[in-house]
């Protein structure tokens, strides 16, 4: 006999997780949000102590003796995007027949600049009119994060996010504003503090459409 009964026992019919199906969206995004695991640790402690002796410094000192194992660490989660695929955040959409335009404002984030490897941080605004399609508003957040997480130039992520956003939801048009501050900027070099970067990639309706571009750019830069 079995322990436990299983006479009335029935299967639940739509609410929740179906274990016998594939995956669901849900968890393939948990999955994705997950750590990365591929980042060599053991690397980056050596190149770290490397760099300490390089620039005359004494890597077994006390300050400095957990700082290569911290560094890997820092690495393996600012770099985290590398090995995820932000498309996972924008396969969950809601059938809408508005075609109004959808932004999110100020979604703040920390990027690397791929010349100095030193954090470009700042804030993101995504604008969409959807076509038919639409995702919950969160997922352009993590979208954002996931695409930021890696080394990379400002140009190219705010470019990134039109294109993928345009690809996965096929909205009727996509703008993409990023403003941020580059400590490659602002700690060295040209050494100016308070300058911010505004890079913007504007696709379908936006493109087309200076009316639209214009409500777009009033709405993210309006009210300042
Ligand atoms: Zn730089």
């Amino acid at each position: 006999m079995g322990t436990s009964s299983r006479h009335g026992h029935h299967k639940p019919s739509t609410a929740g997780p179906n274990h016998d199906g594939p995956p669901s969206l849900a968890d393939l995004a948990a999955a994705a949000a997950m750590p990365a695991a591929p980042v060599d640790h053991d690397r980056i402690r050596r190149a770290v102590r490397e760099i300490l002796y390089a620039v005359g410094e004494d890597p077994d000192r006390e300050g400095l003796q957990e700082t290569p194992d911290r560094v890997a660490r820092m690495y393996a989660e600012i770099f985290a995007g590398l090995h995820l695929d932000p498309a996972v955040h924008l396969q969950k959409t809601f059938t809408q027949h508005a075609d109004e335009m959808v932004l999110v404002k100020d979604i703040e984030f920390a990027s690397c600049c791929e010349h100095h490897l030193l954090p470009f941080t700042g804030k993101a605004h995504v604008g969409y009119v959807p076509d038919g399609k639409v995702v919950g508003l969160s997922k352009l957040a993590r979208v954002v994060d996931a695409v930021a997480r890696r080394p990379q130039v400002q140009e190219r992520m705010t470019e990134g996010l039109a294109d993928l956003i345009m690809t996965e939801l096929q909205p009727r048009g996509v703008g993409v504003i990023v403003e941020a501050s580059h400590s490659c900027m602002t700690i060295r070099g040209v050494r100016k503090p308070g300058s911010m970067t505004i890079t913007s990639a504007v696709r379908g309706l936006f493109r087309t459409n200076p009316a639209s571009r214009a409500e777009l750019m009033s709405l993210v830069f309006g009210q300042r």
